[in-house]
């Protein structure tokens, strides 16, 4: 489904930064596989690499047939739409209530009303927040408000879900509980693709896991450990 093949990126700022470095992998459909790495390691990097975001600087990433390097600026929202993403900060609009959040995404993607007013309040359900459905995200609990991102992100039915240090603001009661969603989310047939520094998410995940060291990979398990 996802395959880097001899991946390089060097930003060019004020002085060259090799962010990625002859990286290469390939993920299968319906795996769940975390990237793990310290910070400045190279993952966020991947992870924009899949929506388009950045480009790399030699090599090619591709998500299943597509090069995502060749796609014109107009093609790029069809990938975008295959993809839920989920991120350390949320993302929500804080002028919307969950309910109106999920809402928004559906409209962007040309859902219908009908079809609206039946799917939000069940992906509500299923990450447990069918009871504050009208709640403003300050209203909601760092916990909760991710809980709302998550369901955004799978409300148009993706391929694969990323998420970048998706429990990095969070206490490690409300990251058991977003972990547990997201294995959720997979055993119901998506591709989970997520970044952490987190050793304990990892350990319970028991799933995939890549190390990036300086962006290289430097391990790749099949169930998880995380070791550096
Ligand atoms: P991680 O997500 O593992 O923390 P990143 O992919 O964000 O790592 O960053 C990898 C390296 O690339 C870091 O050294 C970072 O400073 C650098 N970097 C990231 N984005 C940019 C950018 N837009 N311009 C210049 N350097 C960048």
């Amino acid at each position: 489904m996802i395959y880097f093949d001899k991946v390089s990126k060097i930003y060019n700022g004020t002085g060259k930064t090799v962010a990625l470095e002859d990286v290469s992998f390939a993920i299968e459909p319906g795996e769940f596989v975390s990237i793990v790495g310290q910070s400045g390691a190279g993952k966020t990097t991947l992870l924009k690499m899949l929506l388009a975001e950045e480009a790399p600087t030699s090599g090619s990433v591709f998500f299943e047939s597509t090069n995502i390097n060749e796609l014109r600026d107009a093609e790029k929202p069809l990938l975008r739409r295959r993809i839920g993403t989920v991120f350390q900060d949320f993302k929500l609009l804080p002028n919307k209530t969950a309910y109106e959040n999920i809402a928004f995404a559906m409209e962007v993607a040309g859902r219908a009303e009908e079809e609206i007013a039946a799917d939000v309040p069940h992906v509500l359900e299923l990450v447990d927040l069918g009871n504050k459905m009208w709640n403003f995200p300050h209203q909601l609990s760092g916990g909760e408000r991710q809980r709302v991102a998550i369901a955004r992100a799978i409300v148009n039915q993706p391929d694969l879900i990323i998420a970048d240090e998706p429990t990095g603001n969070l206490d490690p009661v409300n990251t058991y509980e977003i972990v547990q969603i997201f294995r959720k989310i997979n055993d119901m047939g998506t591709t989970v693709f997520l970044t952490t520094h987190n050793k304990g998410i990892i350990d319970s995940i028991k799933k995939r896991v890549i190390t990036l060291e300086h962006g290289r990979v430097s391990r790749d398990d099949k169930a998880g450990q995380y070791v550096l």
